[in-house]
């Protein structure tokens, strides 16, 4: 990966009614071509007035990387587990709360992308050797059995087969509306991938979603939903997705975790002139 990161922190944390919710920044790069990364077939002027309306570059952007470490009390659930190359960060931010990979009881994938399944093994070893691990049952099968992948994602199914085929019997393997522990509840999220999953994280009348990778970009995947993004598989039902989960934050006033979100990763959906923005958290946690 390229680009070097400023001092700043890497690790967010705060309450959510009982549970500790910790976002962990694995990584942040600086990349070209926001175009033709989520804007895919959209005209040039369009991308430019949206990008100099929102006051961010044209072609210049930061992805970054943000697993979700959800301490529920009982058990720690580490929410996707980065890029797992020499530039993650994710074991450094464990460790700044204290913990160790051996720490963690439960590490849930939210789908097999590398940016996600990545630090599962660090050294060719399992990185998590104490805990059970949760994959969404429809993504599962269609890495492990490899039909109707799209030609861009073939190293992504090698890669995948080779870090999680094995972990299948330390594996839960769930459904939309199953719970990954009580309070923690699968959301359909398909589109960017064929299984994606989001979460939603409900404890003492407090409420967090976790909506991964159904957004890429702060700006265009949240203002611009119908917009294709170049990563999604299935780039339409990525657009249905996005509107439902949209409207849900919006209506419901979600407190949202968004994986590529700007770090902290953590913002709210408000409802502006019949559009959605990304509202980023400011004060509202430090209770
Ligand atoms: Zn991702």
């Amino acid at each position: 990966m390229s680009g070097t990161s400023p001092a700043r922190p890497r690790v967010f944390n705060f309450d959510l009614g009982s549970f500790k919710v910790a976002a962990l920044l694995d990584a942040a790069d600086i990349r070209d071509n926001l175009a033709s990364a989520f804007a895919v077939g959209q005209p040039p002027a369009a991308v430019l007035e949206l990008a100099v309306s929102n006051f961010i570059d044209q072609d210049r952007y930061e992805h970054c990387f943000i697993p979700t470490l959800i301490d529920t009390g009982s058990q720690k659930i580490l929410f996707d587990t980065g890029c797992g190359d020499e530039d993650s960060s994710l074991l450094d931010c464990l460790q700044e709360l204290g913990l160790g990979p051996e720490d963690i009881d439960v590490v849930v994938i939210t789908h097999g992308h590398p940016d996600h399944i990545g630090g599962l093994v660090r050294d060719g070893e399992p990185a998590f050797n104490r805990a059970r691990f949760v994959f969404g049952a429809a993504e599962f099968a269609f890495w492990t059995e490899g039909k109707a992948v799209r030609p861009a994602r073939l190293a992504n199914r090698d890669l995948f087969r080779r870090i999680c085929t094995d972990l299948a019997d330390r594996a839960t393997f769930i459904e939309p509306g199953d719970e990954v522990v009580p309070g923690i509840t699968a959301i359909d999220a398909a589109g960017h991938s064929p299984g994606l999953l989001a979460f939603l994280v409900e404890s003492s009348g407090r409420q967090l979603l976790i909506w991964s990778d159904a957004f890429l970009h702060y700006v265009v995947s949240v203002q611009r939903p119908d917009w294709h993004a170049d990563f999604d598989d299935d780039k339409e039902k990525a657009v249905e997705t996005r509107k439902r989960l949209l409207a849900m934050a919006a209506d419901r006033r979600l407190l949202v975790a968004g994986h590529h979100m700007p770090f902290p990763g953590l913002g709210y959906i408000g409802r502006i002139n019949g559009t959605f923005r990304w509202i980023p958290v400011s004060y509202q946690l430090n209770t």
